[in-house]
């Protein structure tokens, strides 16, 4: 993992049944940035107990399990960030994330990434300094979001985007959905040793009740079907004569809605 500035904090909070919401405090400016708001208490305690005031929320899509804490979150000051293109579907937005551009959030500058697939207007944030992206129901644990909104192309390019991230680039994603993502991956590619020895520490953590949230990109890209879509190893290996990337993708993602 890169190093974290010094002063700055990541922390990982378990929410509902499967979700995860991420904090990032900056001690030096006395910010701390929530990253989607599936649930007020377990997020209301990390504050608490580590004396942080919220200043920030940030929205990555408008479904109800990233959003629907955010009317018991949002007290005076804090501003709730979201994509303008989905304003009519998210809380009132204090603050754009338009896609391809920036923003400063916890005094990092933060870079909005348009990943539509799962919703239309998805967005991600990549924080360089940080080593961090935020993706939400895009890029996911071994796994992608299911297609609820837009097409197998359109998810493949926003993957295509995170994919191009700096190596070890740490992937905050929105869900534990990591063990049935493992089952999936290991028919696809059964002869990845890769993916064998993550799918081993895989099963460990969910054993012993550790998150297996965040991963690194270095790890996704070795291992993630979805991201191998064009690697010439992952399309032997699933028996199509189908070679376009998109299409393969297409195939993919449909096979993990049937299995
Ligand atoms: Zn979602
Ligand atoms: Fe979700």
């Amino acid at each position: 993992m890169p190093p974290m500035p010094h002063g700055l904090e990541i922390l990982t909070i378990p929410c509902l049944s499967d979700n995860y919401a991420f904090l990032i405090h900056n001690a030096a400016s006395d910010e701390t940035v929530l990253i989607d708001a599936p649930e007020a208490a377990p997020i209301q305690e990390a504050l608490k107990a580590r004396g942080w005031t919220l200043t920030d929320i940030v929205l990555t899509h408008h479904h109800d399990d990233h959003i629907q804490a955010v009317p018991e979150l949002r007290s005076d000051g804090v501003k709730v960030w979201g994509n303008p293109a989905d304003a009519q579907r998210l809380p009132p937005l204090d603050g754009h994330l338009t896609p391809d551009t920036q923003v400063t959030l916890a005094a990092h500058a933060s870079h909005i990434i348009d990943v539509p697939g799962h919703t239309v207007g998805h967005i991600a944030l990549h924080i360089p300094s940080l080593g961090a992206a935020f993706t939400a129901d895009s890029l996911m644990a071994l796994g992608c979001g299911r297609l609820f909104e837009g097409t197998p192309d359109q998810m493949w390019q926003s993957l295509q985007k995170l994919r191009a991230l700096p190596d070890e680039t740490i992937i905050y994603s929105g869900h534990e959905y990591t063990a049935a993502n493992a089952k999936f991956a290991l028919t696809i590619e059964p002869g990845n040793p890769a993916l064998i020895s993550r799918v081993q520490d895989i099963t460990r953590a969910v054993a012993a009740g550790i998150p297996t949230v965040p991963s690194s990109l270095t790890i996704e890209r070795a291992t993630n079907p979805f991201l191998r879509a064009d690697i010439p190893e992952l399309i032997q290996s699933v028996h199509i004569s189908e070679t376009d990337p998109a299409k393969v993708f297409a195939h993919l993602r449909h096979a993990k809605d049937i299995f």
